[in-house]
């Protein structure tokens, strides 16, 4: 991060704790980093309770714990786990900065509102993650290494026997096999989780580079004996199938899943409704007991037909998780990674001391969704 003690810019960090949400955008220790590059770090009281960090946290390392009242009259830039509600975009001061992940590629409407309301808005889900500058504001990877984690956790939780292979004087216990669909970021994390808790790990992906990248971490990579070796998109990301293709798919991914004890699904395209990759035929090919975590559920449908946020069991006794939010369980770690990505996004627009958007610089010009040209600082000064 930038040494430039002269900067003058208030950042501020809401609390959004929700029944789903347990992260902070912003650390203790990330407040100390921005204080060295200038930054006056403001957080809503409570913000950090559910990630373990406390309002005496804050204030010892520098950070004014207060209300969101005064947050909002007096921060430059505002740090967001997710987004603003549009409620509270209504109450932003023209000419504030907003970073989060705001899902500008599929929410057309809530960007225009930003727009409207006079906000600058940086949209870190457009960050260019292949840019090595990039790596350390890249949230994606952060929270979707978190979940993949966690994913693994979870099921094991649910599954009524052991993941390794264990002998006991009782007799051998044959290691559960896991079944993991779409072998990105979290795909690989769950990978190397189930295989360092001993299950057999298969996984798959239409990315042709992903086979080398599961065989790497010891599992085997799924043959649906079907040709998607197409499926890879821009920028390193699978492209959504054909509806042909994804027929093609889900007939063979419904055969193979009954191999299976445990299925955890991650499969998404960016921008897009996530891919479904596992019909109700194919959930109910799978043995009772059997546990499948949908990670890419949502109010639009998952990876597995029918999967709902929460946990249902089918009548052929198959555990369905649809678990959208599983970096929020790790609150802890999630929010660490979290803030520094959110902090250094915060630090790139830092140019002299002040938050600026150069037109023409790659990152600037990918993410910065909304964007007045109205002066920040002069802004919040004109208001003193
Ligand atoms: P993501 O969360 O958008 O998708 C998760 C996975 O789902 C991807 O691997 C994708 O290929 C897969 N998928 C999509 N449709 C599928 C389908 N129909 N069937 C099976 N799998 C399907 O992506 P992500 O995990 O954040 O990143 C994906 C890839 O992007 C990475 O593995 C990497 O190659 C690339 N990436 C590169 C960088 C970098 O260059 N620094 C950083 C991050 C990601």
């Amino acid at each position: 991060m930038a040494q430039t003690p002269e900067a003058n810019v208030v950042f501020g960090v809401f609390n959004e704790t929700s029944d789903h949400e347990s992260r902070v955008a912003l650390t203790p220790d990330t407040v100390t980093r921005l204080r060295k590059a200038g930054v006056t770090c403001m957080i809503e009281q409570g913000a950090g309770n559910a990630a373990a960090y406390t309002d005496e946290d804050y204030a010892k390392v520098g950070a004014t714990v207060c209300t969101a009242d005064d947050i909002l009259a007096k921060a430059d830039a505002l740090g967001f786990v997710d987004r603003p509600s549009e409620q509270m975009i209504g109450r932003i001061k023209p000419g504030t900065w907003v970073i989060g992940m705001l899902s500008s590629f599929t929410d057309e409407d809530y960007v225009a509102a930003l727009a409207s309301a006079g906000i600058t808005a940086v949209a870190i889900e457009r960050l260019p993650r292949q840019l090595s500058s990039a790596q350390s504001m890249d949230e994606m990877t952060s929270q979707n290494s978190v979940m993949g984690y966690k994913a693994v956790l979870v099921a094991a939780n649910a599954y009524g026997s052991f993941l390794p292979m264990m002998t006991t004087a009782a007799g051998t216990i044959r290691p559960a096999k896991m079944l993991i669909l779409g072998a990105g970021i979290a795909g690989l994390q769950a990978i190397g989780t189930a295989r360092r808790l001993g299950a057999v790990v298969t996984a798959y992906d239409v990315r042709p580079a992903s086979k080398s990248e599961v065989e790497s971490l010891g599992a085997k990579f799924l043959d649906l004996g079907i040709d998607l070796s197409r499926g890879q998109g821009e920028g390193g990301y699978a492209r959504a199938l054909s509806a042909e293709e994804q027929a093609q798919q889900q007939a063979a991914v419904d055969r193979k899943a009954a191999e299976f004890d445990i299925i955890i699904t991650t499969a998404k395209v960016p921008g897009r409704k996530p891919p479904m990759l596992l019909t109700k035929a194919g959930v109910g090919g799978l043995h009772r007991g059997s546990v499948i975590v949908d990670c890419a559920a949502s109010e639009l449908g998952g990876n597995v037909e029918g999967s709902q946020i929460g946990t249902q069991v089918t009548d052929g006794g198959v555990t369905v998780i649809g678990a959208p939010y599983l970096a929020s369980e790790v609150s802890t770690t999630a929010s660490n990674l979290l803030s520094r990505n959110v902090a250094d996004v915060l630090a790139h627009f830092l140019v002299n001391g002040r938050l600026e958007v150069r037109q023409g610089e790659e990152l600037d010009d990918a993410m910065v969704v909304a964007h007045t040209h109205a002066d920040s600082n002069d802004d919040k000064k004109k208001g003193e």
